[in-house]
């Protein structure tokens, strides 16, 4: 009876560790996230896809230079897409002007489109963002963005593509 209630203990321990992981991968995951079917490519395949500054921000979480790309200034209605799989990512209005150089945006446009991860690059906590879809690196997440999240995502604009509002 013991080894019943020791099993019992263990494997509530794994169940409980294994859903705080999933959880914490899939950042503001919900239902939509369950909903999207993953793209996945060789890496010739994405090198042939991308321009070399996308196939680097993307697929090998680099970062362009700050004040460089023209998305920074778009300021058109509309909706700003993956580059490397157009899953849709932020909506035209929730970007802001961070300052930093970057698209700045305070809020994914659906829960689980934009997933947080953290950055292995880093060995203090950096929230790395990668798109749902194709996993391709974004950019990252900070906590000193604008009200009402309180979020600056912190994206490359190589990273997206703009689809201006009808
Ligand atoms: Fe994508």
């Amino acid at each position: 009876m013991r080894y019943f209630y020791l099993a019992l203990a263990v494997s509530a321990i794994i169940s409980t560790t294994g859903c705080s992981a999933q959880t914490k991968d899939m950042g503001s995951s919900d239902s939509a996230a369950a909903t999207i079917t993953p793209v996945t490519k060789t890496d010739d395949e994405w090198r042939a896809q991308l321009d070399p500054l996308q196939y680097y921000v993307l697929r090998q979480a680099g970062t362009e230079r700050a004040f460089t790309h023209p998305l920074l200034k778009e300021r058109r209605g509309g909706t700003f897409v993956c580059a490397g799989c157009e899953l849709p990512l932020f909506d035209s209005a929730t970007k802001y002007d961070s300052g930093t150089g970057w698209p700045s945006f305070w809020q994914p446009i659906t829960a689980g489109h934009v997933l947080d991860r953290q950055d292995p690059k880093y060995s203090y906590p950096v929230t790395e963002n990668i798109c749902a879809r194709c996993e391709s690196h974004l950019g990252h997440v900070f906590n000193d963005g604008p009200r009402p999240t309180g979020l600056r995502y912190c994206i490359n604009g190589a990273a997206l593509k703009f689809v201006p509002a009808e």
